[in-house]
């Protein structure tokens, strides 16, 4: 078990049941073997990893579905790029509920978009 830990090598990671698709990129010829010896770590993430990016990407799409539809109008935000004050906010819980709510501010007048932690 020491030894193998101590291993984890890139040849476990070709035979690692959970990363089917890696292996048979291998065996199909679609990465190059030497290539293997390069790549990154992300690279050779197993599918269960690509699935947590996924699923990642899909909430950065839905933020920024919700900073496009509705939100509060305010003269308060001033933007930094063409110094007007016409913005729109949206307060968003991203994580965990105990965390604080991110706000996302739009501006109405160039369409910059930043946010408050
Ligand atoms: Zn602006």
């Amino acid at each position: 078990m020491k030894y193998k830990n101590r291993v984890r090598s890139r040849i476990s990671n070709l035979k690692d049941p959970k990363n089917p698709g890696l292996r048979r990129n291998v065996l199909a010829g679609n990465i190059d073997l030497s290539r293997i010896a390069t790549m990154s770590a992300e690279e050779m993430a197993s599918d269960e990893l690509k699935q947590l990016r996924n699923v990642l990407t899909q909430e950065a799409i839905r933020e920024h579905q919700m900073a496009k539809t509705g939100g509060t109008s305010t003269d308060l935000l001033q933007c930094s790029k063409c110094k007007k004050r016409n913005c729109t906010y949206n307060q968003v819980q991203t994580r965990s509920a105990d965390e604080p709510m991110t706000t996302f501010v739009l501006c109405n007048e160039c369409g910059n978009r930043w946010k408050f932690c």
